[in-house]
């Protein structure tokens, strides 16, 4: 053998060795996808799946099933912006790497759709603001109310007594350190909370998407990690596919997403991928990190799927034909 060789096959055995749990194998088609809120987002993009139907048809479906939901910090039924405005951020890729994102979207319902018509009907990847809505209202969606959901416009008042924005870890840890605050709503539960789903179909085609309201109260014009391919959202359908939630500018920063897909081109599962990447993000300011909460999510081409996050909490949900459950992530600090 020769040393290029040697060497290049030892790095592989040292990244393996690396790997300190490898997730469980499964048979494709399956979804995974962040939260507990997953469990019924992989229900939706499971019908698809199940009929060996696409996989960036399945995400889209996962996503149009929580944008219709009105119980969650995703879609019109979301938190507002500081101004007590709903801004959505949103995105979409196949395993061409085509793609498509909006930020800042306003009073339309399904930003993934507005994403992927994007994606699908355009040279561009992302439309933001009052240009995407333009778009959206060109192309048949009909402009929704800007009112609050009730829940979102309830949770607004209370925040608006003390108007303060503190981007904190999320619901396990803050019940552990007492009764919740603001920036948490009124019954304890975190201010973010985006649903990122990615599928491989029967093909073993991997597709993912992103689709939020983003971090409560953020000032007007914020867009975070979650429309922007390669921090919320990366598929390489030669590699694996990751997502990510939680204080999206700590994501932006490491490129989140496309690092944990580079870092399962090393050889790493996805569990440690995820995890290495979050490594980044504690190792260039701890102090910071003991107080946000970042968790990526992510499959590799072999169905194989893992999660990392900075704190306790995050969770995520797995539906193959093996399983169809929700697993808690492991975490650094
Ligand atoms: N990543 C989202 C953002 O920064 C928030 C979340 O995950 O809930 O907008």
């Amino acid at each position: 053998m020769d040393r290029k060789k040697f060497l290049h096959l030892s790095s592989l055995g040292l990244a393996s060795l690396n790997l300190t749990r490898i997730s469980k194998s499964v048979q494709k088609p399956i979804v995974i996808s962040t939260w507990d809120s997953g469990m019924p987002v992989n229900a939706a993009a499971w019908e698809i799946l199940s009929k060996k139907g696409k996989s960036i048809d399945a995400v889209e479906a996962g996503a149009l099933y929580i944008e219709n939901s009105l119980n969650c910090c995703v879609g019109l039924g979301g938190y507002p912006d500081r101004d007590g405005i709903v801004t959505l951020d949103a995105c979409i890729m196949d395993e061409k790497a085509n793609c498509g994102a909006v930020g800042g979207l306003e009073q339309i319902k399904h930003p993934i759709s507005v994403a992927r018509k994007i994606m699908e009907t355009t040279p561009h990847v992302m439309l933001v603001g009052q240009g995407a809505q333009q778009f959206a209202l060109q192309n048949g969606f009909q402009l929704e109310s800007k009112e609050l959901s009730e829940d979102a416009a309830k949770n607004y008042k209370l925040w608006l007594e003390k108007s303060q924005y503190h981007p904190e870890i999320n619901v396990e840890n803050k019940k552990q350190n007492g009764p919740a605050a603001p920036p948490f709503f009124e019954d304890g539960s975190p201010n973010h909370d985006t649903m990122g789903l990615v599928a491989m179909d029967i093909n073993g085609d991997l597709s993912g998407a992103v689709t939020t309201s983003g971090m409560a109260y953020k000032i007007h014009g914020r867009v975070g990690d979650s429309p922007i391919i390669g921090a919320g959202l990366f598929v390489d359908n030669e590699i694996g596919a990751a997502t990510s939630s939680g204080v999206g500018e700590e994501v932006i920063r490491i490129c989140g997403t496309h690092l944990v897909v580079e870092y399962m081109r090393q050889g790493y599962s996805p569990e440690n991928a995820c995890k290495k990447a979050v490594e980044r993000i504690v190792k260039r300011d701890r102090k910071k990190a003991e107080s946000i909460q970042v968790g990526f999510l992510a499959m590799n081409k072999k169905g194989e799927y893992g999660a990392f996050a900075i704190q306790k909490g995050f969770v995520f949900s797995v539906k193959s034909e093996a399983e169809n459950q929700i697993h808690p992530s492991k975490y650094l600090i």
